[in-house]
C-alpha cells in the first residue's frame, strides 16, 4: 500500500519505520525543513517510563503549588483545563492507577523489544547512558509514591530502595545536606538523544526508500471509502505566476494515512470533523555545559515528585520538567516573561537543590516546547472511523520510547494485522474509549 504518515517526530519517523518493514511505500510529510524539530527535540533523555515517570499516578497534581509540585497550574476560568487537571488527578487514586499502568504495560515492553531490535540491527549511537536515580525530598513524597514503587515489584522491573546515605554513595553529585529522604535506583534504565536517535533513523529509512516531503505542511486531510489523500500549502518562499505568495494546493494520494503530527494532531483531525479531549501541556529545557566535571553526576537524577530530570549528555547537562497546564488558547500562544522565569526557576532550583555546581546555569540554553496530553495519561494508537485514517499521537511528556512501540501497533492496524498487544490494550489506546 501507499501509506503517507503525517509528522517527521519520533512517532512519525518510528511509524514509517514499522510501515516499510511491513512492506508499504511510504511518504512523511513534516512541515519543518528537517525531522524532530518539534517535541521531539526538546526531549529530557529519559527512554522508556517506569511507573514513576508515566504522566498520570499517586505524585501527579497533588498539590497546585509549583513549588512541590513542578507544575505550574494557570486554568484561569477555563474549565475545560480544570476538568481535565481533575480527571488526570483521578487516578492518583491506587487502584485506578495500577489498573492504567497494567493497560499501558505491554506498550511499554513492545516499545522496549522495539528499540532493542533496532539497536542490535544498526548499532545506531545515538548517546545512550543507563542508569536513573529517582530521588524524594520528603518522607511523605516516598509514601505518596508507593503504589507505582509496587508496580516496580509487581512487573519485576529492576531496581532498588535506596536510603538517603545509598543515595549519595550511588551518585555523589548529590549532597547530603539538605537532607533527603531516599531513592529508588533503576539501574537498567536508559537515556538517550532523542532527536538524534530520529535523525539516525530517518538516514536508514531514506536508504531504504522511503520518501520525505520536507518544509510542507498539510493543510487538510481528505479520506472516502476508495482513497485518501492529504492537501498540501505551498512551499515556504513559493509564488504564483504575478509574483504574489502562492495559494497553490497540491493534493497526494494513498491507499492510508497515519497522523502522528504531534501538537498539530487536532487541527488536522478537525478537518475530518473528529475531536478528540486531549491537551497541550507545555514543557521547558535548560541545556547547561558541565561546570565542575567532578560534580556532574554519572546517572540520571530525576526529582521524582517534581518530574524534573537532570540527564548527563556528553559535555552538556539537560534539565527538563518545569511543566505549564493553562487553557488550549494560552498554550499555543507565546507564554509571558513572567510565567516562562517561574517554569526555568523550577529547573534551576533542582539543578542547585541535587546536583550542585554540576551545570553552569547561567550559560544555559533554554527551550520549550508543547506535548499533548490525553486526560487517561494513554496516548492515542488507534483506527478511525474512516477505514483509511490512523492515529498515533499524545504520547504524553515520556513518550519517545512509547512512540517506537504505538508505532508498531499502528503499523499492524493499518497492515491488517492484528497488534502483537494483549486487547485490553489495544482498547484502552483507541480514540473511542473518551
Ligand atoms: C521539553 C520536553 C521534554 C521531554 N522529555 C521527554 C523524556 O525525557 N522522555 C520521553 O520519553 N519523552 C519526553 N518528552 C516527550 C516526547 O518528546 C514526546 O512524547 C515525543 O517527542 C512526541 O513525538 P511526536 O512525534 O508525537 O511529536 P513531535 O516531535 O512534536 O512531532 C510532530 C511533528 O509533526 C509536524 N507537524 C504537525 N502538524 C503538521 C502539519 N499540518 N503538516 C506537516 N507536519 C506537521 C511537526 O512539525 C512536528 O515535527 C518531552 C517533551 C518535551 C516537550
Amino acid at each position: 500500500m501507499d501509506v503517507i504518515v503525517i509528522g517527521g517526530g519520533i512517532a512519525g519517523i518510528a511509524t514509517a519505520y514499522q510501515l516499510r518493514a511491513n512492506g508499504h511505500r511510504v511518504c512523511v510529510v513534516e512541515r519543518h525543513a528537517t525531522v524532530a524539530q518539534g517535541a521531539t527535540y526538546g526531549h529530557g533523555g529519559s527512554v522508556l517510563p517506569s511507573p514513576l515517570d508515566v504522566w498520570f499516578g499517586p505524585t501527579f497534581m497533588q498539590t497546585r503549588r509549583a513549588a512541590k509540585t513542578g507544575i505550574l497550574f494557570k486554568p484561569g476560568f477555563n474549565s475545560d483545563t480544570r476538568e481535565f487537571a481533575k480527571q488526570l488527578a483521578q487516578l492518583q487514586d491506587p487502584e485506578r492507577f495500577t489498573g492504567q499502568y497494567a493497560a499501558l504495560r505491554p506498550l511499554v515492553e513492545m516499545s522496549r523489544d522495539v528499540m532493542t531490535d533496532i539497536d542490535s540491527r544498526y548499532a545506531l549511537d545515538y548517546e545512550q547512558r543507563t542508569g536513573v536515580l529517582h530521588v524524594f525530598r520528603h518522607e511523605r513524597d516516598l509514601e505518596l509514591a508507593q503504589s507505582a514503587i509496587a508496580l516496580l515489584q509487581r512487573y519485576e522491573t529492576p531496581h532498588r530502595m535506596l536510603t538517603p546515605g545509598e543515595c549519595v554513595a550511588a551518585e555523589p553529585s548529590i549532597p547530603d545536606d539538605p537532607p533527603l529522604a531516599g531513592g529508588v535506583l533503576l539501574g537498567d534504565a536508559r537515556t538517550a538523544n532523542c532527536p538524534l536517535f530520529t535523525k539516525l533513523l530517518k538516514q536508514l529509512l531514506e536508504d531504504g526508500g522511503v520518501q520525505f516531503q520536507l518544509g510542507r505542511e498539510v493543510t487538510a486531510i481528505r479520506a472516502d471509502a476508495q482513497r485518501a489523500a492529504v492537501e498540501l500549502g505551498p512551499r515556504a518562499g513559493e509564488v504564483d505566476g504575478k509574483g504574489r505568495k502562492s495559494r497553490d494546493v497540491e493534493l497526494i494520494g494513498a491507499d492510508a494515512i497515519v497522523v502522528a503530527a504531534g501538537t498539530g494532531t487536532p487541527a488536522l483531525l478537525a478537518t475530518l470533523g473528529i475531536r478528540l479531549p486531549l491537551h497541550p501541556l507545555r514543557l521547558h529545557t535548560l541545556t547547561a555545559p558541565i561546570a565542575y566535571e567532578e560534580r556532574a553526576p554519572h546517572i540520571t537524577v530525576v526529582d521524582s515528585v517534581k518530574r524534573i530530570t537532570m540527564t548527563r549528555i556528553n559535555q552538556r547537562m539537560r534539565v527538563t520538567g518545569g511543566a505549564v497546564l493553562e487553557s488550549v488558547a494560552k498554550a499555543h500562544k507565546p507564554m509571558t516573561e513572567s510565567m516562562t522565569r517561574r517554569a526555568l526557576a523550577l529547573l534551576g532550583q533542582a539543578t542547585h537543590d541535587w546536583i550542585p555546581g554540576a551545570a553552569k546555569v547561567s550559560a544555559a540554553r533554554a527551550w520549550d516546547g508543547i506535548r499533548l496530553v490525553s486526560p487517561d495519561g494513554l496516548p492515542v494508537v488507534s483506527p478511525t472511523a474512516h477505514a483509511r485514517l490512523f492515529i498515533n499521537a499524545a504520547h504524553g511528556p515520556a513518550g519517545w520510547g512509547i512512540a517506537c512501540g504505538a508505532a508498531k501497533v499502528v503499523a499492524a492496524m493499518v497492515s491488517g494485522i492484528t497488534p502483537e498487544v494483549p486487547s485490553e490494550t489495544v482498547s484502552a489506546l483507541r480514540m473511542d474509549r473518551f
